[in-house]
């Protein structure tokens, strides 16, 4: 409803508008969808609902195949015209997309798709470059106050069981919906965010201090624009009232918002390997494989891998870093091929966004984006990041009570200190399931063989792209400045209703 390019167009063109959300069962079916994604779109497609009554319109929803529905609803009503977004997804929403266009075409509708903040439609050359601060300076778009729509049947809204979507464990997912997203966006800014750069590498404090937009920018209930415009502003109230560590905070998660679009950049330049195109390095791992159902179980047996999976199962949220531990274990400890543990992980993600998710998995496996491999040692990083256990003592009761000088790698334990903490490895708590040590030696010297060996001669040779700022350990970065914008974010309200009263900070 916010800063809706493609509504905008819509309302402006002065014919009736559909809004309209298609469920397309051939998504839910895809392995990296899930309950958990599905639960917060209808939250938030329900106060979209809302939004629209409140202007006179409703959402139409239907459920099927996208081309077929369009198809039928201009037979009855006839369509002028269909605004949408650029999406950059999966292969199977690219060709959904390019079957639109298609038909589109043909019938004679245009056809408005509106670029996503940021990101250029590839042209196939690789060197598509859309101006970031262009975008994101310019004055968000008003919801509209009013939408002449279309009369049609408004449902019937489907349900998750009729996409197959069973129970999920989810307990702690955040809540979908614009004014979820809202309420997170104003505490980040508001005080909870003051501690994000230093906290951001470790998961217990990250949780709490990252500003968790995550799932409102995957699905839209929070525009990437109104974020950076709104953390803009913040910080330049922050240095102005000399809190030099809130505003580095915010310099940090103004980054981010950029890297997102880079990120989702380098998918659109880039789309995914194919099997057997000459970037598969590991082989891929049958469905039953014992080591893929350990590893996303969090059975590993290594505390902090297990912590985070066991957490991600229940929040559908993990800090970075951790998410790039995960994703090096799965590919360079197990050697497994990369895309199965990319769905599995993505299933768990509550934000699962393929333009920040597969490039990041390409990255961490050493396949694109990286010049040389990381292989995170998840015992040290355990040492690092959470020194105290707090993390994995939340996540892992069983290991409580073991001090924090074998918390992190209970197998180097004495078996005394094991029996006085009430843990049996191998039975109450896994034993490690490999080597760390030695398994990330040989991945390395395997990336180092095959980088060295020419990939098969029939093989298109892999894409390089720049690496990514992502890679960068948050910490070590060089805080960039972030030049004042030309026209500076227009409108400096802010669409999410009154905020709280936040002495410290003059304007939000
Ligand atoms: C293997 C792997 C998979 C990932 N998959 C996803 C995914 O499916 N969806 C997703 O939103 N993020 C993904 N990330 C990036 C990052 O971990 C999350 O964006 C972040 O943890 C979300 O929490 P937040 O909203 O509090 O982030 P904040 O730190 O508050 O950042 C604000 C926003 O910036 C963007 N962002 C943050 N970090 C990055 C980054 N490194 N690259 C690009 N954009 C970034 C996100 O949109 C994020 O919401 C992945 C990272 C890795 C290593």
């Amino acid at each position: 409803m916010h800063d809706h390019a493609a509504l905008a167009a819509a309302v402006a063109s002065g014919a009736p508008v559909l809004p309209l959300y298609i469920f397309e069962p051939d998504l839910w079916a895809l392995a990296e969808h899930s309950r958990r994604q599905f639960d917060f779109l209808m939250e938030s497609l329900t106060e979209l609902d809302e939004a629209l009554t409140e202007r006179g319109a409703r959402l139409i929803v239907r459920k099927g195949n996208a081309l077929d529905i369009l198809a039928d609803l201009h037979r009855r009503h006839g369509i002028a015209a269909i605004h949408m977004y650029e999406e950059t997804g999966l292969p199977w929403s690219r060709a959904r997309d390019r079957a639109v266009r298609r038909w589109a075409l043909q019938a004679g509708i245009s056809l408005r798709e509106q670029p996503q903040p940021g990101i250029l439609r590839s042209t196939g050359d690789s060197k598509s470059n859309a101006s970031w601060a262009g975008h994101v300076e310019q004055p968000r778009l008003k919801a509209p106050e009013t939408i002449r729509a279309a009369t049609l049947a408004a449902g019937p809204w489907p349900i998750a069981e009729d996409f197959g979507l069973g129970a999920d464990d989810c307990t702690g997912r955040q809540k979908g919906g614009r004014t979820a997203g809202v309420e997170l966006l104003r505490g980040f800014l508001a005080g909870r965010g003051r501690r994000y750069r230093q906290d951001a590498e470790h998961p217990a404090a990250a949780e709490k201090t990252a500003s968790r937009l995550s799932p409102h920018l995957a699905f839209g209930t929070i525009s990437v624009r109104e974020a950076w415009q709104a953390a803009h502003r913040a910080r330049a109230a922050y240095m102005q009232d000399g809190d030099t560590t809130f505003a580095a905070s915010l310099t940090g998660f103004l980054e981010r918002l950029e890297w997102r679009a880079r990120s989702i950049q380098s998918l659109e330049d880039h789309p995914l390997p194919q099997t057997g195109s000459g970037e598969d390095i590991r082989p891929v791992p049958a469905m039953d494989d014992p080591r893929l159902a350990t590893w996303i179980e969090g059975r590993t047996g290594f505390p902090l891998i297990d912590a985070c999976i066991r957490s991600l199962r229940e929040t559908g949220w993990l800090n970075f870093r951790m998410r790039a531990m995960l994703v090096g274990f799965a590919t360079h400890h197990l050697w497994m091929d990369w895309r199965r543990p990319a769905e599995r992980l993505a299933a768990l993600f509550t934000d699962f966004e393929p333009g920040i998710h597969y490039p990041q998995v390409l990255a961490q496996s050493a396949i694109r984006g990286q010049k040389a491999p990381v292989v995170y040692n998840p015992v040290r990083l355990s040492l690092q990041l959470d020194p105290d256990g707090t993390f994995i003592r939340r996540w892992i009761p069983e290991l409580a009570a073991l001090p924090d000088s074998y918390l992190h790698a209970p197998w180097e334990a004495p078996k005394a200190e094991l029996a006085r903490a009430g843990v049996i490895l191998g039975q109450t708590y896994p034993m490690r399931m490999v080597d760390h040590v030695a398994a990330a030696k040989e991945a390395r010297e395997r990336i180092a063989r095959l980088t060295r060996t020419s990939r098969p001669a029939t093989a298109q040779p892999p894409h390089r792209p720049a690496p990514m700022q992502a890679d960068l350990p948050f910490r070590g970065m060089q805080a960039r400045r972030l030049r004042k914008p030309k026209h500076g974010p227009a409108q400096l309200s802010f669409d999410l209703g009154t905020p709280p009263p936040a002495p410290h900070l003059r304007q939000i």
